[in-house]
């Protein structure tokens, strides 16, 4: 057997098909180095697989593999290639995907001719020179721009890295989703530049776009927007609180020619569609795609509030036959709980609504059947019957 082991308590049958394990679920633990490897085995002695340990943080353990093998430079490499392969020779792509490649605590997008690596654990920023390598021998020599998260880095144990890896990129690049120009600063913004996790969604309720008023509420830099325009709405308004995503949708607007139709409103999305129903602007499209309500389970009904009012507001600003496109990506926020609140909201809003479709995050965040926090993004595109 490879290395150091953990041995799990008694029946947490969970860990053969999950890739976490928390404090609570292990017997023992051999002594290593916070963020080395170690060979996971149930009660019996059984392997479960191997991963990076770290006693800090409650969720200890992530498996990377479920066979008895080395996670090194060869590891990295062939997990890399799988990944990459899944995109296809994309130029704007989630690369990496966390639990849903294999590679649990690591992101890695690709942003035209630069790469933006977020590392969560402190395995993975351990191993940060090895997914390097990796990543430069699938998709070739590119500048990589490291962008760890803060939350996560605390949890773990780390100083999160932001900067360029080894040389310098580009600070700003335009990528192009759809053919919609998008700016991107790298180390700006949120998440690692864009939520990449829309891209399909932009594309998706512009459909119906030609010759409507459309609502982007939590705009960030526009994206829902943009593709509006771009297909022929007759104007947006977008409703964001962040000055420099305001200036990123700004140059958005002017990068795809439609800045004479677009309007920023700098503010707060719970007052702003208030004020909007009383002045009596309705829309035709709206994108209500707010931050995760609930970042912890106990935090989820105070979420489901949040989530309800401003549901029942957009859903009161859409003209006969307006389309809705709703979003949660809280993670303890089920699909069915998230239908249930709009459910109620448009029973309190007194509207009828159908389902048009069932929306979800971009396929470049694939979904592992038992792990179904690899599903977070749940959205619903209703159209006001
Ligand atoms: N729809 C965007 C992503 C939205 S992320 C896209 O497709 O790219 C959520 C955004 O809501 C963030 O930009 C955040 O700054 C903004 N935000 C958070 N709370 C807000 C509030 N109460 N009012 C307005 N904007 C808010």
């Amino acid at each position: 057997m490879t290395g150091p082991v953990l041995r799990l308590k008694r029946g947490r049958d969970r860990a053969l098909t999950h890739p976490w394990i928390f404090k609570g679920d292990v017997a023992d633990v051999a002594t290593v180095p916070p963020g080395s490897a170690v060979t996971v085995i149930d009660s019996t002695g059984r392997i479960v697989g191997r991963g990076f340990f770290n006693p800090r943080p409650a969720l200890c353990c992530r498996i990377l593999t479920r066979r008895d093998e080395a996670i090194d430079a060869p590891f990295f490499a062939r997990r890399m290639a799988e990944a990459v392969a899944r995109r296809g020779t994309a130029e704007l792509a989630r690369l990496v995907w966390s639990e849903g490649d294999g590679l649990p605590g690591l992101v890695i997008d690709r942003y035209g001719e630069a790469a933006v690596l977020q590392c969560l654990t402190l395995g993975m920023s351990l191993a940060r020179p090895l997914i390097a390598a990796a990543l430069r021998e699938a998709i070739g020599d590119l500048p990589v721009f490291n962008a760890d998260d803060e939350v996560g880095a605390k949890l773990e144990g780390f100083a999160p890295a932001r900067g360029w890896l080894d040389r310098a990129g580009p600070s700003a690049v335009t990528v192009e989703e759809d053919g919609v120009k998008l700016r991107v600063t790298l180390g700006g913004g949120h998440k690692t530049g864009l939520y990449l996790d829309q891209r399909v969604n932009h594309r998706r309720l512009a459909d119906g776009a030609a010759g409507r008023l459309m609502l982007d509420a939590f705009a960030y830099t526009a994206g829902f927007a943009c593709h509006a325009l771009a297909r022929g709405a007759r104007g947006a308004v977008c409703i964001e609180s962040s000055a420099e995503a305001l200036a990123l949708a700004r140059e958005n607007f002017a990068l795809n020619g439609v800045a004479d139709r677009a309007e920023l409103l700098p503010g707060n999305v719970f007052d702003e569609l208030r004020r909007i129903e009383r002045d009596g602007t309705r829309f035709g499209l709206i994108a209500l795609d707010p931050p995760p309500f609930a970042r912890t389970r106990t935090a989820v009904d105070a979420a489901a509030r949040g989530y309800k009012e401003i549901n029942l507001r957009a859903m009161r600003l859409l003209e006969p036959g307006g389309r809705l496109a709703t979003f949660s990506c809280s993670h303890h926020v089920s699909e069915e709980a998230f239908e249930e609140i709009c459910r109620d909201a448009a029973s309190d809003a007194g509207v009828t609504l159908r389902v048009v479709e069932r929306l979800t995050q971009a396929p470049d965040h694939p979904v592992l059947l038992t792990v179904p926090e690899t599903r977070y993004l749940k959205g619903l595109l209703l159209e006001a019957v």
